[in-house]
């Protein structure tokens, strides 16, 4: 079932995600953001205005970011979108979840905001050379957690990406959250298992800009 949505729904995300300490994207902020990185609208997108983002910044460098499809001048979440969480490192893209606009798009859009939060603010440091790891994606897609630093180890060393959710190496033990991105897994394989059946392109989940990004290092590839 799609969500439609409503302005009272928009409230719901807005004030959960202030609560969790996001702060609203402003006006002034996209247009800076838009000229450095040199964002044009694509062109297979019909444009319809801004959509309200929010974003929860940390001193070393990794911030979350939360696209919530919702268009303020409108008063309406935007028609056939979804919701996108992403973890960037600066202007990169390092993560991204979409949220589908199902029935429970209000609830998943802000546990995903707060499982990202929680892998920023617990941004593991290696326990080989005490720097901070970085975010690696194996071929099958799945993240996790490492440091590649010759210069103090031959090996690189690895994290498990949900080690602060499954109480190992050094993380504490969320189950609740555990069981919801377990629940978000297996309804992604379902889904995509439905689709085959279908005759549906169930190809990657890779983010699609709404903007084409001309400077190629801030693409995520
Ligand atoms: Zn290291």
């Amino acid at each position: 079932m799609f969500f439609t949505g409503s302005p009272e729904n928009f409230l719901e995300i807005r004030s959960e995600l202030l609560k969790l300490g996001f702060k609203e994207k402003t006006l002034t902020q996209f247009r800076n953001d838009f000229a450095r990185l040199d964002f044009h609208p694509s062109s297979n997108r019909e444009y319809d205005g801004r959509e309200v983002g929010f974003y929860y910044s940390l001193p070393h460098g990794w911030s979350v970011f939360i696209w919530t499809s919702y268009l303020s001048h409108l008063k309406r979440f935007r028609k056939n979108d979804a919701g996108r969480a992403l973890i960037l490192d600066r202007d990169r893209i390092l993560y991204s979840v979409k949220i589908n606009r199902g029935r429970n798009f209000v609830r998943n859009l802000i546990v995903n905001a707060w499982i990202l939060q929680v892998r920023v603010n617990e941004r593991p440091i290696c326990c080989a050379c005490e720097k901070y790891m970085n975010i690696a994606t194996k071929k099958t897609g799945a993240h996790y957690f490492v440091c590649v630093n010759p210069a103090k180890h031959e090996k690189s060393v690895s994290k498990d990406w949900d080690f602060n959710f499954k109480g190992v190496d050094g993380g504490k033990h969320r189950p609740k959250a555990l069981e919801f991105m377990e629940l978000r897994r297996t309804l992604r394989v379902l889904s995509r298992k439905n689709n085959r059946k279908k005759g549906y392109d169930v190809g990657g989940k890779r983010f699609q800009p709404r903007w084409e990004i001309r400077k190629l290092e801030n693409r995520l590839n």
